[in-house]
């Protein structure tokens, strides 16, 4: 028997509908609207960071049902699309409010298998919350019109694609799957989605709230695994949409095999997010705002600010940065007061660890090492503390490389202009971020830098879904952006009426065979 992973001082209870503590259940596939235990052979571990616990094993999905899943989306689309878009609209606000309602379920659930503390968590349903709750304004799809002249009209329609499928990443277990949830059916599709096989539990609550919320069975459907899986929905000729996140060698892959098949590819990769501390800051405010973006969720955020830019004198405030990264309380994710938990797997604290001893070796300062720390309670999860490198320089590992941990590198410059080109020399161009008490220089920034998400005094600059997520340069693949209106074009297809009505009877005799002029 697994021994019981401990609740934390948090109070809080496990999701214990997708796993028993004593015995570990396996993931289901979500297969027309039902919980389906696969009749694989093939099963994935999935253990809690915190004390390496298996909590569930999730299967590699046979390719019987992998086409179950695409068979059912495809029966369910044409009554689909055709419901009315209030109908749609409805089944929104009911998700809405399950969301709401099992909110504390889905952060438990995400603190269970990805490790970020439990309130970091409810961030992390919430900013997926707020896409759905932006699919509720169907005045996005809205087409265009225009008389054209008195008998005459043009318009557009904005049509479904069919069946779309998305490939998520396991750092955001609720927060990816919700940016293409809502806004794929909201807008008439079928969605297959394939959740991190690393943390698929909070999409399994999402499908069990979608199915109450309204949505009829095939409209949506989860399929569990790993390259298989992907390959399958690359090659499978009806699904038309793939939404990606994840991995630069994942995205490549996907983006390339996807758009050669023919289908629509929307693929946000990696990232190496730069903070710019100008000696003009507000001091407090701009250390704070780093030390949170660089380490919260143990800096397995795709916007976490992982490189810091001294501008002249600012260098001088690291020790008091570094002050404030100690002050940080690492330890399981369910403990009141947490800052930051495990990372994902021993895996990964392998690959970070060696990335900051790259750095020792190629000449950077060792600032802070959270190599080694380990909480009393917990001695068996992934734990790396925060770890500050000084003295970086664009030729090492360290700053070549996404990190994706606790780690933050800093590099000096003497101007400005400096760090505009260092950031604008990085292949990435995911966030950025200045710290300034200057509208000229925030200004200057704002225009001359190359990345899709620019903070001002802000560390983690990601839009409401108003707006759209917006990463650029090596930090995206496609041209459709995530959720808002390019989410919704991402997803749909203009269908372009010109209409005549003639009030009289036609008088022409003849037909008229040149082009109108
Ligand atoms: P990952 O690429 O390992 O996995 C993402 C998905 O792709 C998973 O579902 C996985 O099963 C699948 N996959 C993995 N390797 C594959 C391969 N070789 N071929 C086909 N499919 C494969 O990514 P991850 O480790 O889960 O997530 C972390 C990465 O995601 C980081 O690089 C981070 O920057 C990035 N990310 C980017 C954004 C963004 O919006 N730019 C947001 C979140 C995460």
């Amino acid at each position: 028997a697994v021994p019981q992973p401990s609740a934390g001082t948090a109070g809080i209870s496990y999701p214990m509908d997708h796993f028993s503590l004593d015995q570990p259940t396996s993931t289901k596939n979500f297969l027309n609207n039902q919980m389906v235990e696969s009749k694989t052979d093939k099963w994935i571990d999935v253990n809690d960071p915190a004390t390496q616990q298996v909590v569930t094993r999730v299967p590699e999905t046979t390719s019987e049902e992998l086409k179950a899943a695409v068979d059912s989306a495809q029966k369910a689309f044409p009554e689909w699309r055709n419901t009315s878009i209030i109908k749609r609209q409805q089944i929104m606000f009911n998700l809405v409010h399950l969301i709401r309602k099992n909110m504390d379920r889905l952060a438990a659930s995400i603190t269970l298998e990805q490790g970020k503390t439990f309130a970091d968590a409810k961030g992390d349903v919430l900013r997926g919350l707020q896409v759905v709750e932006s699919c509720v304004n169907i005045q996005s799809l809205m087409g265009e019109s225009v008389e054209v002249s008195t008998d005459m009209d043009t318009y557009t329609m904005r049509e479904p694609l069919g069946v779309v499928a998305a490939i998520a990443p396991f750092n955001f277990p609720a927060m990816i799957p919700l940016w293409c949830l809502p806004v794929a059916v909201v807008t008439g599709n079928c969605l297959v989605l394939k959740p991190s096989e690393r943390d698929p539990g909070a999409a399994m609550i999402i499908a069990e709230l979608a199915k109450e919320a309204g949505l009829p069975a095939g409209v949506f459907n989860i399929v569990h695994g790993t390259h298989k899986t992907v390959d399958f929905i690359l090659d499978e000729p009806r699904i038309k949409a793939i939404s990606f996140v994840g991995s630069d060698k994942a995205g490549e892959y996907i983006y390339r095999r996807g758009t050669a098949n023919g289908k629509r590819v929307q693929a946000n990769l990696g990232a190496k997010n730069h903070g710019v501390l100008m000696p003009d800051a507000n001091k407090n405010h701009a250390l704070n705002a780093l030390a949170g973006a660089a380490f919260g969720a143990a800096g397995q955020r795709c916007m976490a600010l992982s490189t810091l830019v001294c501008v002249g004198e600012a260098k001088n405030w690291l020790p008091d940065l570094v002050e404030r990264a100690k002050a940080l309380k690492v330890t399981g994710g369910f403990e009141q007061g947490a800052d930051l938990g495990p990372v994902i797997s021993p895996h990964a604290k392998t690959r970070i660890e060696g990335l900051i001893q790259s750095g020792v070796d190629e000449g950077a300062e060792l600032m802070l090492d959270g190599r080694g720390y380990k909480p009393d309670k917990y001695p068996k999860g992934n734990w790396i503390a925060p770890t500050i490198l000084g003295g970086v320089r664009t030729d090492m590992q360290c700053y070549q490389q996404e990190v994706f941990g606790p780690v933050l590198v800093c590099l000096n410059v003497d101007t400005l202009d400096d760090a505009i080109e260092l950031i604008n020399n990085n292949k990435y161009g995911n966030g950025t971020a200045i710290f300034t008490q200057s509208g000229a220089t925030a200004r200057r920034f704002q225009k001359d830098i190359e990345a899709g998400q620019v903070g001002i005094n802000v560390p983690i600059p990601v839009p409401l879904p108003l707006f759209s997520f917006t990463g650029n340069k090596g930090s995206i693949l496609g041209d459709l952006n995530f959720y808002g209106k390019g989410g919704v074009q991402f997803y749909t297809q203009l269908k372009t009426v010109t209409a005549l009505w003639k009030h009289e009877d036609a008088v022409a005799t003849r037909a008229n065979v040149e082009m109108p002029t």
